[in-house]
């Protein structure tokens, strides 16, 4: 089983005054609270310079949210996943469902990202997920089986990406699948990444995220196939966090 990953995305969130909540994660962990779990967090791009140092020295690491695919030109408001790796970002989530809803991203485009990533050194965190129409509509497996086929560059590693399965539905509702769909679904995953990817399909981590919280945590890492989490609005709270994590 490969070393499991809990990664915060802290969105749109987070002023310099929230520095403190990535300061209590970096002791926490430093202190063996994690367990086994590798931890990343997400913070806004304007944050990662100053949580560069804070971080340094600890076995936290920090990423992006989002990056463009050429390093650098006239992009007016875009981040280069050059710029992230130079602030000081280890990792990258691309293909979230709120840039692939919100921003029209489609999967070509998150496969162009994600191989911009590897360009500069990052590990890309490729997230996936149907929507709730999709779901009923019996449509979920072949939605992610086709995310999964147009987003992933072929040179992809279990070293340089990891998959995070988002059901939409499942993001900031306190809704979440049961631990059946689950399982189905990572399985599903874990085999569609063996037949694109040989060799690294089956060593790549494949999360869940969709309101991951300290009180669903233990069960929903507990189910076979699942490899960590993307924990969204309590990854904004060490407190919170670190009891997620403390589950591994
Ligand atoms: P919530 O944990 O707030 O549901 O968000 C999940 C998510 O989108 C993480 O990327």
């Amino acid at each position: 089983r490969p070393r499991p990953l809990v990664a915060g995305n802290w969105k749109m969130n987070g002023l310099r005054r929230d520095l403190g909540e990535i300061a209590a994660i970096c002791a926490a962990v430093g202190a063996g609270d994690a367990g086994q779990a590798e931890i990343v967090i997400c913070p806004p791009a304007t944050l990662l310079m100053a949580a560069a140092p804070i971080c340094k020295g600890s076995p936290v690491a920090l990423g992006g949210q989002d990056c463009h695919i050429e390093a650098s030109g006239p992009f007016t408001g875009e981040i280069s996943a050059e710029m992230l790796k130079d602030a000081g970002a280890e990792f990258v989530i691309l293909g979230h469902s709120e840039r692939r809803l919100d921003h029209y991203e489609h999967d070509h485009l998150i496969q162009e990202k994600t191989k911009a990533a590897y360009r500069a050194g990052l590990s890309a965190i490729v997230c996936i997920g149907e929507t709730r129409a999709e779901r009923e509509a019996g449509e979920a497996l072949p939605v992610i089986a086709a995310q999964l086929a147009g987003s992933l560059p072929g040179l992809s590693t279990s070293e340089r990406l990891v998959i995070a399965y988002e059901p939409v539905w499942a993001i900031g509702t306190g809704l979440t699948p049961t631990l059946g769909e689950i399982a189905e679904m990572h399985r599903f995953i874990r085999l569609r990444l063996d037949q694109l990817l040989p060799q690294q399909g089956v060593k790549i981590r494949i999360l869940y995220g969709g309101s991951v919280k300290p009180g669903n945590a233990a069960e929903l890492m507990a189910v076979d196939g699942v490899d960590g989490a993307l924990v969204g609005g309590a990854s904004l709270t060490s407190a919170d966090f670190m009891s997620i994590a403390a589950v591994y």
